[in-house]
C-alpha cells in the first residue's frame, strides 16, 4: 500500500512496543524494508505510566511518536493503523486505517508484538467500575479520575460522602498496584493538604487489596517485607489474602481473613491480572496452535510461530522459556528477532535464543524502592537510585531523559508539588458521574474557612520530547 517497490525483503512488525521497536532499531542498516504498524502513534514506557496516573509526569515524556523514534531507520515507515487479519496463507497483513479503510500489507517476514492487555479474570464488567492502566490514555484518564475525586472531597459537606470521596483502592500488589498507591498516598499526605482548604486530605484511605499472602508476590520474602513496611509507613491500608468479590460505581465489596466487607469508595483501580493481546489468540488460530493460559501464543527457541518460520511472535503476546512479561524478555527477542533476520539473508545460522537475566525492581514511593539484581536484594534509597538510573537509562530520547530527570528533581525533590494535574470541567463530570448523578444531590455550600497554608504556585509542564532515541 502506497509504499515504494523496492523488490527487497519486506518486514511487516506489529506493535511499536519494547519488542517491536527493537526488531526495528536492529535492522536499520539491513537490506530490507521495514514497515512499522501501530494503533497508537507513539512508542509507550509503560512502567512509568504510573507517574502519569498520578500528575508527575506529563504524557508526552513517556510516549514519544514512533515517527520520531525511527526518524534515523531510513528504511522503517511507520503507519498509525489497527492490525485485525493476519493471513499466513496469502502472507499478507490487514489494517484498518483510522477512517476505516482496509490496508494490506503483504510480508516475506512477519513480526507480531502486539503485547498485552487487562484480565478481568473473565469478568470484563468490572472494567466499569474499576479501569486498569496500559495505556496513555487509561492513565491520563485513572489521573483525571483521582484528582476530581480530590476537588468533590472539597465541595462535599457531608463527612461520610466526603470520606468516600477520599478513599482509593486498588486492586492487586504487583510492582504496578504497590507504585500506585505509593504515589496516590504521596499526594494525598504530602502533597494536597497545602492546597485545600476545607478537605484534610491526609485523612485520605488508601487500600491495597492483594488475594496473595504477600505484596510484590514474585519477590523475595525480605523486599515484600520492606515493601508492605513502607507502604503503612505512608499510610497505605495493605490487606492480603482479600479478594475483590463485587463492585459498584460507590464501593467495592471484598472477601478476606476477617470475612466479607463492603467499602463505601468512588474510586477502585485494577491491577491485579494481564492477558495477551486479542491478536495472540487471531495468530494461535491462523497457525493452528493453542494459546497457554494467559492466552500468548507459544514459539519455538528461535520466537518463530510453529509450522511459520517466517513468523515471529515476542514480546508479552509470546511464551517462551516461562519467561515473564516485562520490559527485558521483550527488548532482548526483539533484538534477537532482528539478528535473525539478518542471518537469514546473509545464509547464517542463529543460536536459539538465550534470555539474560538483569533482575527487577519496583519503587515504593519517595525515594524507596526494592531491586534483585543478579541475586543481590536491595531496599531503600540505594534500591530507588538504581531505580531511577535504569528508568532514565530505557527511556526513549535524550529529552525525554533530561525533560524526566528535571520534573523528578522539581517535583519530588526541590516543590514537592505534582506539575501536571490539569482537569476540565466537562473531564471531573465524566470521571465523577459514575456514581449518584450530580443533579441528584443536595446543593452543596462550600463552607468558608480560612487556608490551613499558603498555597505553592502551580509548576509549569516541563518541554515536550525533543527527540527520541534508544531503548535498551
Ligand atoms: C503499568 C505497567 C507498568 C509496568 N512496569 C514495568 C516495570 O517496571 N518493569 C518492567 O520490566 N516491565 C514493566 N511493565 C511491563 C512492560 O511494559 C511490558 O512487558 C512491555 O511493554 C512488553 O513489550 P511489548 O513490546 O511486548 O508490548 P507493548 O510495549 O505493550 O507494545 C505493544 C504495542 O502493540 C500495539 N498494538 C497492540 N495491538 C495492536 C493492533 N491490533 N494493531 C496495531 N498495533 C497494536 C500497541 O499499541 C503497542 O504499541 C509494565 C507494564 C504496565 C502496563
Amino acid at each position: 500500500m502506497g509504499a515504494k517497490e523496492t523488490g527487497r525483503h519486506r518486514v511487516v512488525v506489529v506493535g511499536g512496543g519494547f519488542a517491536g521497536l527493537n526488531v526495528t532499531r536492529g535492522l536499520a542498516r539491513a537490506d530490507v524494508d521495514v514497515t512499522l504498524v501501530d494503533r497508537a502513534n507513539h512508542h509507550l514506557f509503560q512502567p512509568l505510566l504510573y507517574q502519569v496516573a498520578t500528575g508527575i509526569l506529563p504524557p508526552g515524556l513517556i510516549a514519544p511518536a514512533l515517527r520520531a523514534v525511527v526518524k534515523r531507520e531510513k528504511n522503517t515507515r511507520v503507519l498509525l493503523a489497527e492490525v485485525q487479519d493476519l493471513d499466513l496463507d496469502r502472507q499478507v497483513v490487514g489494517a484498518r486505517a483510522p477512517d476505516g479503510r482496509l490496508v494490506e500489507l503483504p510480508y516475506d517476514t512477519l513480526v507480531v508484538a502486539a503485547g498485552a492487555t487487562h484480565s478481568y479474570f473473565g469478568k470484563d464488567q468490572l472494567a466499569e467500575y474499576a479501569p486498569g492502566m496500559k495505556t496513555i490514555e487509561d492513565a491520563r484518564y485513572l489521573r483525571d479520575g483521582i484528582l476530581a475525586k480530590f476537588e468533590m472531597a472539597e465541595i462535599a459537606t457531608d463527612p461520610t460522602e466526603r470520606a468516600e470521596w477520599l478513599t482509593f483502592v486498588v486492586v492487586g500488589a504487583g510492582p504496578t498496584g504497590v507504585e500506585l498507591v505509593g504515589q496516590i498516598a504521596e499526594l494525598a499526605h504530602t502533597v494536597l493538604p497545602r492546597d485545600y482548604r476545607s478537605a484534610d486530605t491526609r485523612q485520605a484511605r488508601i487500600i491495597l487489596l492483594e488475594g496473595a499472602g504477600a505484596v510484590l508476590p514474585p519477590f523475595a520474602p525480605k523486599l515484600q517485607a520492606y515493601t508492605q513496611r513502607r507502604l503503612e509507613e505512608m499510610g497505605v491500608e495493605v490487606r492480603l489474602n482479600t479478594l475483590a468479590v463485587d463492585m459498584d460505581h460507590e464501593s467495592i465489596t471484598v472477601q478476606g481473613p476477617g470475612g466479607r466487607e463492603t467499602i463505601r469508595t468512588r474510586t477502585r483501580i485494577w491491577a491485579a491480572g494481564v492477558q495477551a493481546s486479542p491478536l495472540a489468540r487471531a495468530l494461535a488460530e491462523a497457525a493452528g496452535v493453542e494459546t497457554d493460559r494467559a492466552g500468548r501464543v507459544p514459539v519455538g527457541p528461535d520466537c518463530t510461530v510453529p509450522g511459520h518460520p517466517e513468523v515471529f511472535a515476542i514480546g508479552d503476546m509470546a511464551s517462551l522459556d516461562k519467561l515473564p512479561g516485562v520490559a527485558q524478555p521483550a527488548i532482548q527477542e526483539g533484538k534477537y528477532v532482528a539478528r535473525v533476520v539478518k542471518d537469514r539473508l546473509a545464509g547464517r545460522q542463529t543460536p536459539p535464543f538465550r534470555y539474560f537475566d538483569k533482575g527487577t525492581m519496583a519503587t515504593i514511593g519517595y525515594r524507596s524502592a526494592v531491586a534483585d539484581a543478579f541475586g543481590v536484594k536491595v531496599t531503600g534509597f540505594l534500591a530507588y537510585a538504581m531505580w531511577v538510573f535504569i528508568h532514565v537509562l530505557y527511556l526513549v530520547g535524550w529529552g525525554n531523559r533530561f525533560g524526566t530527570l528535571y520534573t523528578w528533581v522539581r517535583a519530588l525533590w526541590l516543590s514537592h508539588n505534582r506539575g501536571n494535574r490539569i482537569i476540565a470541567f466537562q473531564g471531573a463530570q465524566q470521571e465523577v458521574a459514575g456514581g449518584e448523578a450530580p443533579a441528584a444531590r443536595p446543593p452543596t455550600i462550600l463552607p468558608r474557612t480560612a487556608p490551613r497554608a499558603a498555597p505553592d504556585a502551580e509548576e509549569a509542564i516541563p518541554g515536550a520530547p525533543r527527540e527520541a532515541g534508544g531503548a535498551g
